[in-house]
């Protein structure tokens, strides 16, 4: 039977809620999703992971973004109390704490910026991680990142900062620093070949989520066929990296919208875990998602004539589809990954 690989970093995703919604969201966040994580269900998870990471050590040769636990979002900000019992209770059980993410929309007023900061590092958050992008800029001006980056930096110290991409502060401040900066803007001035290459190499974008549907049009697109050799077995079973959301799916690395079952007893889900229950992971193990598409073409998937930027931009096209026309597939889960991907702000 296959085996998966343990987790030896996780995100924990306290709410798919955000004050944004991001062209290149790989969980399609945004205003309209309602809950936060259950206290319950986060002392269970962070229980769970105590009792399986029994004197552990961060792996040495992979990146800091992959070493212990995060807490992320959405925008885990959103709910401070939240955040600060989620941190304070990860330091008490003694789980290794990597960073809280945040977009940085809150940072208005520098008190509060610091108050919050203040308290989650005195809680026992040794570190902070803060997006810097395009597609926040596309919301967030500017000027709010630089001041969550400043006062973090006196609250963590510098190298305990983390921001995400630093490179893009200097390009963002070229067009303004007090408002939003379009996506468009990026277009008109480096034309759409030059915009997409910013976006797509210069962030690194991951396929998956929204960012094939909705700045696919700015890069090079492939039809399926070409991702016919291509499976998951990497992502989902072999890369011991994974994000658990607030009602407890336990997602494998990236891929927003899959659930391979309940992460709140890891030791149970381990030992119980098997493909052959899960019929389209299965696939995506073995086959990938040129091979979920063939599945789908028979209850009527049509491909895209566009073709594909990438192999999880398939991946999601197809799991909506299937999402959206039976709910027989509990792996396609949570349902409003499927119904917020492209409307993150309203109807
Ligand atoms: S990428 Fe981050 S900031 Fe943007 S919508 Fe997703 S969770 Fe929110
Ligand atoms: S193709 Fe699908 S399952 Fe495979 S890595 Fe991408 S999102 Fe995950």
């Amino acid at each position: 039977m296959e085996k998966i690989y343990p987790i030896d970093s996780v995100g924990i995703i306290l709410t798919y809620k955000c004050s944004l919604g991001c062209k290149h969201c790989l969980y399609a966040c945004g205003p309209k999703w309602k809950e936060f994580m259950r206290i319950e269900t986060l002392n269970s998870i962070l229980q769970s992971i105590k009792k399986l990471w029994k004197n552990y050590r961060p792996n040495p040769s992979k990146n800091i973004l992959f070493h212990g636990i995060h807490f992320a979002g959405g925008e885990p900000f959103l709910n401070f109390p939240l955040l600060l019992s989620a941190v304070k209770m990860a330091k008490e059980l003694g789980v290794y704490m990597g960073y809280v993410e945040t977009n940085a929309e809150w940072c208005i007023d520098r008190e509060d910026v610091y108050k919050k900061f203040s308290l989650l590092k005195d809680s026992g958050l040794p570190r902070i991680f803060i997006s810097c992008s395009p597609f926040h800029a596309e919301k967030i001006p500017l000027k709010k990142t630089l001041l969550a980056i400043e006062v973090a930096q006196k609250v963590f110290g510098p190298e305990n900062v983390i921001i995400y991409m630093a490179h893009f502060i200097k390009e963002i401040a070229k067009f303004n620093i007090e408002n939003p900066v379009p996506l468009d803007r990026w277009e008109n001035i480096y034309g759409k070949k030059g915009a997409g290459y910013i976006f797509w190499e210069g962030y690194g974008l991951i396929p998956g989520g929204r960012s094939g549907f909705l700045l696919g049009d700015l890069w090079y697109k492939y039809p399926p066929e070409v991702f016919r050799e291509d499976t998951c077995r990497f992502e989902i079973l072999e890369s011991q990296h994974a994000h658990f959301d607030p009602y407890g799916n336990y997602i494998p690395y990236f891929c927003g919208g899959i659930s391979l079952g309940s992460c709140e007893n890891l030791e149970e889900f381990y030992n119980n875990f098997n493909l052959d229950k899960l019929p389209l992971i299965k696939i995506l193990v073995e086959r990938g998602p040129y091979g979920l598409m063939r599945f789908a073409e028979e209850l009527g998937f049509v491909k895209s004539s566009e073709g594909y930027v990438g192999k999880c931009h398939l991946c999601v096209h197809v799991r909506k589809f299937l999402a959206q026309k039976t709910n027989k597939f509990l792996e396609l889960s949570p349902q409003n990954f499927y119904n917020f991907l492209f409307s993150p702000y309203g109807d």
